[in-house]
C-alpha cells in the first residue's frame, strides 16, 4: 500500500516559520509587501491571484495587484516593473505568465530588480542556482519539491533520482537543487529511450512533462518514491497529473497526489520569498 504525500502539512509547517518571521520584521517596523502584476484576466491568473492574496491575508503579508490590460506596450509594462524596483514598500514582484505574445519575455526578465525577483525570473538569480549559489532565489515550483522531500524525511543524500522533464521553470532547476542536496540525478525528456527503464531504476522519481497520466506502473517499482509536479487535464477535464495516481498508488512507496500536492506547496515559498526579500532590505 502506498503512501499519500500531501502537500498540506508541508504548508502548515512552513507557515508557523513565516508568521514568526513576519512578527519579528513588524516589532522593526517592517511588513513585507508582494506587488503581483497581471497582464490581461486570464482564468489560470485570476485563480492563482486569489490563492497568493487569502494567503497573504493569513500570513500578515501586505499585497497590492497591479491588472493590466492585455494590449500593454513594452514600454508601459517596462515602466510599471521599473517604478515598482524603485518603491521602498514593495519587497517582492510577482508577474504572471505566460504574457501575451506582444510582450517580449526576454528583455521583461532582465528588468526586474533580482533583489525582488519572487518568482526567480531573472536570468541573475536562475544563474546563481545553476552555480549552486542557493542564497537568492530559488524557483518556487523545484523548491517546493525540496521541502515536501525534507518534510516527510525522504533521503536525498546519495539517493538516485531521475527528474523527469528538463525545462528551466521547473527540470533543470530541480536537477540543480537535487544536486545540492547530494543526490545523484538524472533527467529524462522527449527524447530519452526507454524511460520506464530509467525511472525503474531511482529511489524517487519527480515528474514534471505535462502528459496527463502519462506515467504508468511499469514507470516504478515497490520502493520508488514519486513526486508528481504535472497539473493536466485528462479526458473528462478533470484535473490529474502526469502519472496515473490510481492506477500506481497501490504499486509504490509513497507518491504525491495531484491536487493537494506539491502545488500546493508553490504559493507558500512565493510568500517566503516576499519575507526573505523584507528581511534583505532591513539589513540593507
Ligand atoms: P514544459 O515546459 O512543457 O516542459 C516539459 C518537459 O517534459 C520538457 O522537457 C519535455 O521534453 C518533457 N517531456 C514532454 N513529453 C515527454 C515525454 N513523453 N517523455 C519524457 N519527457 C517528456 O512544462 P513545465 O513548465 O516544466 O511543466 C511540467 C508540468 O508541471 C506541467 O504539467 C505543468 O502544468 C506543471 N507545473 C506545475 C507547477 C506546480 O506548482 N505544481 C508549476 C509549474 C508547472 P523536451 O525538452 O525534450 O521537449
Amino acid at each position: 500500500m502506498g503512501v499519500r504525500l500531501e502537500g498540506k502539512p508541508v504548508v502548515q509547517a512552513l507557515r508557523v516559520d513565516i508568521k514568526q518571521r513576519v512578527s519579528q520584521l513588524g516589532e522593526q517596523g517592517m511588513i513585507p509587501a508582494i506587488l503581483i502584476i497581471r497582464v490581461g484576466v486570464r482564468e489560470d491568473d485570476l485563480s492563482y491571484e486569489k490563492g497568493i492574496l487569502k494567503n497573504c491575508e493569513l500570513l500578515g503579508i501586505k499585497s497590492v495587484v497591479k491588472g493590466l490590460p492585455a494590449d500593454i506596450t513594452m514600454g508601459e509594462i517596462t515602466a510599471v516593473i521599473e517604478a515598482a524596483n524603485k518603491d521602498d514598500s514593495i519587497h517582492g514582484i510577482m508577474l504572471f505568465r505566460p504574457l501575451p505574445e506582444n510582450l517580449d519575455f526576454d528583455i521583461i526578465k532582465n528588468v526586474i530588480d533580482p533583489a525582488k525577483d519572487i518568482d526567480c525570473m531573472s536570468p541573475v538569480n536562475l544563474e546563481n542556482v545553476f552555480e549552486g549559489n542557493l542564497k537568492g532565489f530559488v524557483p518556487c515550483t523545484p523548491q517546493a519539491v525540496i521541502e515536501l522531500l525534507k518534510y516527510y524525511n525522504i533521503p536525498m543524500n546519495g539517493a538516485r533520482v531521475v527528474v523527469a522533464g528538463r525545462s528551466l521553470v521547473v527540470g533543470k532547476p530541480l536537477a540543480m537543487l537535487l544536486l545540492n542536496e547530494n543526490a545523484t540525478v538524472t533527467i529524462c525528456h522527449s527524447r530519452t529511450k526507454n524511460m520506464p527503464s530509467v525511472t525503474a531504476q531511482a529511489d524517487i522519481v519527480v515528474a514534471a512533462i505535462g502528459k496527463a497520466k502519462f506515467m504508468k506502473d511499469e514507470f516504478f517499482t515497490r520502493d520508488s518514491i514519486v513526486v508528481d509536479v504535472g497539473i493536466n487535464e485528462d479526458d473528462d477535464g478533470k484535473i490529474c497529473g502526469d502519472v496515473d495516481y490510481d492506477q500506481v498508488f497501490d504499486k509504490v512507496k509513497a507518491i504525491t497526489p495531484a491536487v493537494g500536492g506539491v502545488g500546493t506547496i508553490t504559493t507558500t515559498i512565493l510568500l517566503n520569498h516576499v519575507v526573505q526579500a523584507c528581511e534583505a532590505a532591513l539589513k540593507g
